[in-house]
């Protein structure tokens, strides 16, 4: 079982690591460090933030990095903030979805396993060591480098209205652009199952994508943050959310919200996220580029409703998701 360098009960600031020893074919008795910190103030609401899941997401390291290091002042926070900026270390170090070290995919390996590979290993920690101590997880994803959002908080339908309703009024704190409310389609080995078991609330994010980052996610961030920290009590002030200008919402409940690739080729978009789009509509052309005889082929919408993630890169293959749909909800 792995072991973190905290003592996650003690008051204060602290900074260290989260010990994952593996042994590679470069390093016999390598020990991968993944960073930990915790500003905690007593009792309280208690928050984990995790970026880096995906190690070609970069919003939320680069955000979680400047919480951790001055962007938290414990002694005006009520409660306990747990920040891990970039949990799956290895693949963010690797600008890889997936763990160069085991091919681990950090959220397809819940709820972890103690005698596993690094990945399920971490996820095992998270699940022992972490979400039992929180209130709230924040989830913190990008689109990648295969998929773009249009930067948007992730309610996960959970088996109760109301603790749907509860993610529901953190996305409303964290006000991001769009709310999409989601059924998952491999609900399984993701970390949202395992808060739900702990009887435990998780809000996710998509905030960019195409492997990059911007300005304006990053302040989308950072504003959602500490949205959710107001809300929670864990600071003062009010929320992100008035009643003039709050988060548009859709929901995402089944396959007929996603348009995959028929075929390898360079997919050209003639709808932009945020667009309305009606079912029929083509979404863009598929550019079969390695065959003279065949003309671009349009990519249809399968659903109506609004465009809020699209291809993250040019070149597409069979089965690639190349748009999601969502419908929009009160
Ligand atoms: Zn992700």
């Amino acid at each position: 079982m792995l072991t973190t360098s905290l003592d996650l009960d003690k008051d204060g600031v602290q900074k260290g690591y989260i010990d994952v020893p593996v042994s590679l074919d470069l390093s016999a008795w390598s020990n991968q460090r993944v960073p930990i910190y915790s500003f905690k103030n007593g009792q309280g609401p208690s928050l984990l933030l995790l970026g880096g899941a995906h190690g070609d997401e970069f919003e939320a390291p680069v955000v979680l990095s400047n919480l951790a290091n001055g962007g938290i002042d414990a002694a005006n926070i009520h409660g306990q903030v747990i920040i891990v900026p970039a949990l799956n270390l290895p693949a963010v170090m690797n600008g890889s979805r997936l763990s160069p070290l085991d091919g681990g995919n950090m959220n397809r390996a819940f709820p972890g396993n103690p005698r596993g590979s690094a990945t399920e290993r971490i996820a095992d920690f998270v699940s022992r060591e972490l979400i039992s101590r929180a209130d709230v997880v924040l989830d913190l994803h990008s689109g990648g480098r295969s998929l773009r959002f249009l930067p948007s908080t992730i309610v996960p339908m959970q088996t109760t209205e109301t603790a749907t309703g509860e993610i529901r009024a953190l996305a409303a704190a964290f006000d991001a652009p769009l709310t999409v409310i989601l059924r998952e389609p491999q609900v399984e080995t993701m970390i949202d199952t395992e808060v739900e078991r702990q009887g435990k609330r998780i809000l996710a994010t998509e905030l960019g994508g195409s492997g990059t980052l911007s300005q304006e996610t990053l302040l989308v961030t950072r504003k959602g943050i500490d949205g959710v920290m107001r809300h929670m009590g864990l600071m003062a002030g009010p929320d992100n959310c008035d009643t003039t200008q709050c988060s548009k919402t859709v929901l995402v409940d089944g396959f007929h919200h996603y348009v995959y690739a028929d075929d390898a080729g360079i997919f050209e978009p003639l709808a932009g996220l945020g667009d309305r789009v009606r079912e029929g509509d083509a979404v863009g052309r598929l550019h079969l580029v390695d065959r003279a005889e065949t003309a671009p082929v349009a990519v249809k919408a399968r659903t109506t409703g609004f465009l809020f993630c699209t291809a993250g890169q040019g070149l597409v293959r069979r089965g690639d998701c190349i748009s999601v749909i969502g419908h929009p909800v009160d």
